[in-house]
């Protein structure tokens, strides 16, 4: 008999659910935290003529020396600190995970959180504990250092801001989490361009932090380009992890050329900003929904039947996500991304149209 699958994956991973990424050919996307925006034609030219001579025989620099300095400008990163990238920050996350899966050892953060820190615990056999947020989203403070007392896990992941509530958690209620883990704590910054606040400043002062940014949510989702700054005595041992040339010379020369033009992606993000503020307040102005404040580039909003606004919006051509069922804190969710003018327009036009949609 030959074996079934049952017999050799993990039990853990038999039980799991893919991560769903839906069909959206044709519709308006604003399910995945995307910038709307393209990059100006001259730097689409540049970025063609590098593809056309990159050295596409030969492997990547695994190093990636001249792409890490100019992030390592880009983002200001503190002197002293060292710099690992990985395939999207989704890799990161999951070598964090390999190498503190130590026998026994817990993944800690707060549900609802974004998801793949509970599932790349599961696929790196770690325990996992989830701390639920207060009802409006905010840090429970009291429950996640007791919760920190009884797992004592090794890694603590927080997105800040926090996919897929919006919302920056208090910054000194993060710090006594940093001072009570006995392991390592990672923030999330994958939002960081659309928030006015970061803990990178607080590298220096906490010898467990580690800070994870991403070029996904900024406007290059499609190159995969994500990074860990942190200092080298945990950097030099997570890199033992990363395979060689998981950033690929294509990515490596894209990114390089589109940092040298920083403003351009830092307008592109002030424009999302503006947008989220136009956004907010005509959904504010409706009946029937509940907003929740954002410092990202989505809006967490509470309607009265969820599903069928999504399905509404859906059959008027607009993808957003449906977050009903997946915590309980999320009930009758949706999270919508912050689209071009035009995008939020046809949203805002369908949403009410969808809102007041009998039952049937
Ligand atoms: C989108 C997202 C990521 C993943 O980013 P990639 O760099 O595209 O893998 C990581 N963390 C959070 C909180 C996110 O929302």
């Amino acid at each position: 008999m030959p074996p079934s699958p049952d017999q050799i994956i993990r039990p853990e991973i038999l039980a799991l659910s893919a991560y769903h990424v839906p069909p959206a050919s044709g519709m308006v996307k604003l399910d995945a935290m995307e910038n709307p925006y393209s990059l100006p034609q001259a730097l689409r030219d540049e970025i063609a003529q590098l593809a056309a001579d990159a050295p596409l025989n030969r492997y990547p620099d695994a190093s990636a020396v001249s792409l890490k300095a100019r992030l390592q400008e880009a983002l200001s990163v503190p002197a002293g600190m060292d710099v690992m990238l990985g395939n999207g920050s989704d890799e990161i996350i999951q070598i964090i995970a390999l190498a503190a899966a130590r026998p026994g050892a817990v993944l800690l953060s707060v549900e609802p959180a974004f998801v793949m820190f509970r599932m790349i615990a599961t696929f790196a056999g770690m325990g996992y504990a989830g701390v639920p947020l207060k009802a409006d989203f905010s840090l429970d403070l009291d429950a996640m250092l007791a919760a920190i007392t009884q797992h004592q896990p090794t890694v603590i992941f927080l997105a800040y801001p926090n996919n897929p509530t919006g919302n920056l958690f208090d910054a000194a209620a993060v710090s006594r989490i940093i001072e009570a883990a006995p392991g390592i704590v990672v923030i999330d910054e994958a939002y960081h361009a659309f928030a006015d606040a970061s803990f990178m400043n607080k590298l220096t002062q906490y010898p467990n932090l580690l800070l994870m940014r991403t070029l996904s949510k900024l406007g290059l989702a499609g190159l995969r380009l994500g990074l860990l700054i942190g200092r080298p005595e945990w950097l030099i041992q997570l890199e033992k992890l990363r395979l060689p040339y998981n950033v690929g010379v294509v990515t490596q020369l894209i990114a390089e050329k589109v940092l040298q033009h920083p403003d351009i992606l830092l307008q592109q993000a002030a424009a999302i900003k503006a947008e989220r503020a136009a956004l907010s307040s005509c959904l504010r102005a409706l009946d029937g929904i509940e907003i929740f404040p954002s410092d990202a580039n989505f809006i967490l909003l509470r309607v009265d039947e969820a599903d069928q606004v999504f399905q509404g919006l859906k059959q008027h051509g607009i993808l957003i996500k449906n977050l009903d069922g997946s915590h309980p804190l999320l009930k009758n969710c949706l999270r919508v991304t912050v689209g071009t003018p035009d995008e939020n327009v046809q949203f805002l036009a369908a949403l009410q149209a969808s809102l007041k949609q009998p039952i049937n």
